[in-house]
């Protein structure tokens, strides 16, 4: 594992664009309520998972794994984040495909976390078990006037947990999947190569995405502002089909970043 000295500071103007509005009113198909031990989870798991690492523990005592796939000697690192929000379940389930599939993920590093809020997960809520937004809660740009952004600025454990992890992958990449707008996010444009794949593999138009105004707390608008690598927002639509979630966005997403699946 490679584990790379945090980065410095740049890129500090960066807009904080992105993600995120109302909850789903009408929730897909279930996340898992709970997260399995980790054996019985590891069992589960085909040979293309490399390595899992449990990267923080919720406070109704859930844990959020990260799966790595790929080669782990690749130049390109990536991550892929899903279910952010616990209503926007369509990530979790295109994530979970690509974790299980069978096939070999060759050209990047590839880390996935099909669940970010596995208790919002469980009860189908936007929020965590402590109802904070945690897309308004990093350290960038926080404001205590944002609805549902937390006492403080990383105050979560979900927050805290992706913010040591991809501080310690330090990812050319990543890749935030939320629902329902149907767009890859063009608000932060760091560079335009990815957002462009995204559009194209994944079949869905490039748009700005606010939130309601001018973004607060956001992962992306955090990881932008203080990593050498890009972060973008994708968001699916409110009802992909299940075909689309389990092929056409599992080979996009890794097309899309520079990867095969063999
Ligand atoms: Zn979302």
């Amino acid at each position: 594992m490679h584990l790379r000295p945090l980065p410095a500071l740049i890129a500090g103007g960066l807009a904080a664009a992105i993600t995120l509005g109302a909850p789903l009113s009408t929730p897909g198909s279930a996340a898992p309520a709970a997260t399995p031990t980790a054996t019985s989870d590891q069992a589960s798991i085909r040979s293309a998972v490399a390595e899992v690492r449990t990267i923080g523990t919720t406070v109704r005592g859930r844990q959020i794994r990260a799966y790595r796939l790929g080669e782990a000697n690749a130049t390109r690192t990536v991550v892929l984040i899903g279910v952010m929000h616990g209503s926007e379940r369509a990530p979790g389930l295109t994530l979970r495909r690509l974790r299980d599939t069978a096939k070999t993920v060759t050209g990047v590093d590839l880390w996935v976390i099909p669940v970010l809020n596995p208790d919002g997960a469980a009860t189908g809520r936007r929020a965590n078990a402590r109802g904070v937004d945690l897309n308004r809660n990093f350290p960038h740009r926080w404001s205590r006037s944002v609805s549902g952004a937390g006492r403080k600025a990383a105050s979560e454990r979900e927050t805290k947990a992706i913010m040591r992890f991809l501080d310690r992958v330090d990812p050319d990449v990543v890749v935030s999947l939320h629902q329902p707008f149907a767009a890859i996010d063009t608000s932060q444009n760091k560079r335009r190569g990815l957002v462009r794949a995204l559009s194209r593999e994944l079949q869905l138009p490039r748009r700005d995405i606010d939130c309601g105004g001018p973004c607060r707390g956001t992962l992306t608008g955090w990881f932008n502002a203080t990593h050498a690598g890009e972060a973008v927002t994708v968001e699916f639509g409110p009802r992909p089909t299940k075909n689309y979630l389990r092929r056409t966005a599992v080979r996009g997403l890794v097309a899309a970043v520079g990867g095969r699946l063999r």
